[in-house]
């Protein structure tokens, strides 16, 4: 079967993860520090606006607890959005308000969100969808002319650019994921930027029990009793540790090869399938980049066209399941694109171990279906 996804390890995070176990030291240590390090290097902001978190979901339920809502207060998603970052606007008590998404981009625009924006709306947790940029100017207007916070979920573009600046750093907050199905892998694992250094700070700690020091190792000057400590506010427990941070070091060193091989990958599908009776993915503004995580299609048979493929060994999926009719989160938004766009979207393997001669399968397939 041709996966979807696929992380691309092998030796080398072998390698890391070996040299990381002989050194006797597995856990926070020297290696996430260094990953702190190159990812603020990568993403060109301050080691002081960033931190490492155990994963993308986690990094969403801390930074909304750092927000404060209370019941009357509204948190905005897109209708088509991945289940953590809804799950961690409930769990705050406010409102889930779900927005409509473009049709061909399946991000939400200033129009989508200005239709369900309140008096009562204290955040907004967008995606850009497939690595494709969302309007961030447009919306970032929205949000600032009414005081709301914007967190940027940028799990599935963690490489993608707006306007020559990295998404993840557009807003008030971003959050990335480096799970086993992302594009850079390091098992779990996550990091998060905050515009306000001073979040990162309060965020260093509740990531890591509200103790105000680093980790066991960590120097404590001047202190007979350095095991003492003291927790000002609680915290929890959701840290990388140094396995994970080498296996993500690797990665990243090879992190402009994975994206050059998914570019090509995602245009060859373009070049192949721009001529039969499908809707294609939209094309990246000039001034943008994406990460090309996804590579989706929209089909009028696209049920149809999904059991065809996996029949001939190509698994295919829909992401992100629309959330606006899913009765936890008690949203009674109207979200017509949506509904349309979860009949008819379907998502192409995409990542980079794909040869030339499983696309050309995939592709081959697509056309037999289509009688080309
Ligand atoms: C994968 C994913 C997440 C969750 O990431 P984890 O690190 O697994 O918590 C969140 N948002 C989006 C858009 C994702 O694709």
């Amino acid at each position: 079967m041709i996966n979807v996804f696929q992380p691309s390890l092998g030796q080398d995070e072998i390698d890391a993860v070996a040299e990381v176990i002989s050194s006797n030291w597995i856990g926070r240590g020297p290696k996430t520090k260094l990953f702190e390090e190159k990812l603020a290097q990568r993403f060109e902001v301050s080691i002081k606006n960033i931190t490492t978190v155990s994963c993308c979901t986690n990094g969403l339920f801390e930074i909304l607890r750092l927000l404060d809502l209370s019941s009357t207060d509204e948190v905005v998603l897109p209708s088509i959005s991945f289940v953590g970052a809804a799950n961690a606007a409930k769990a705050t008590g406010a409102k889930v308000v779900f927005a409509d998404v473009d049709k061909v981009s399946l991000n939400i625009t200033r129009e989508t969100l200005e239709k369900v924006v309140s008096l009562n709306t204290k955040a907004v947790i967008l995606i850009h969808y497939g690595g494709v940029p969302a309007e961030m100017d447009e919306i970032a207007k929205v949000c600032s002319a009414r005081g709301i916070t914007l967190i940027e979920d940028n799990a599935c573009s963690p490489f993608s650019q707006y306007k020559e600046t990295n998404t993840g750093t557009l807003a008030d907050f971003g959050v990335w994921s480096f799970d086993s199905m992302k594009i850079l892998c390091c098992g779990d694992g996550g990091l998060i930027y905050a515009k306000d250094s001073n979040h990162i700070e309060a965020l260093r700690a509740s990531l890591y029990l509200g103790i105000n020091s680093q980790s066991g190792m960590a120097e404590v000057e001047g202190k007979t009793r350095w095991w003492e400590f003291d927790v000002p506010t609680l915290g929890d427990r959701h840290i990388m540790n140094d396995i994970s941070s080498a296996i993500g070091l690797v990665q990243l060193a090879k992190i402009d090869q994975f994206l050059q091989k998914r570019k090509k990958i995602h245009d060859e599908y373009t070049l192949r399938l721009k001529d039969l009776p499908l809707g294609l993915p939209p094309q990246i503004e000039q001034h943008s980049k994406s990460s090309y995580y996804l590579y989706w299609i929209f089909s009028d048979q696209r049920d149809e066209l999904a059991a065809w493929l996996k029949e001939d060994g190509i698994y295919t999926t829909f992401r992100y399941y629309p959330l606006h009719d899913i009765s936890i989160y008690g949203s009674h938004t109207e979200c017509p694109i949506t509904e349309k766009i979860s009949d008819t979207c379907l998502c192409l393997p995409l990542h980079q171990s794909i040869t030339t001669e499983e696309q050309e399968h995939i592709v081959s397939s697509i056309e037999r279906f289509y009688n080309v």
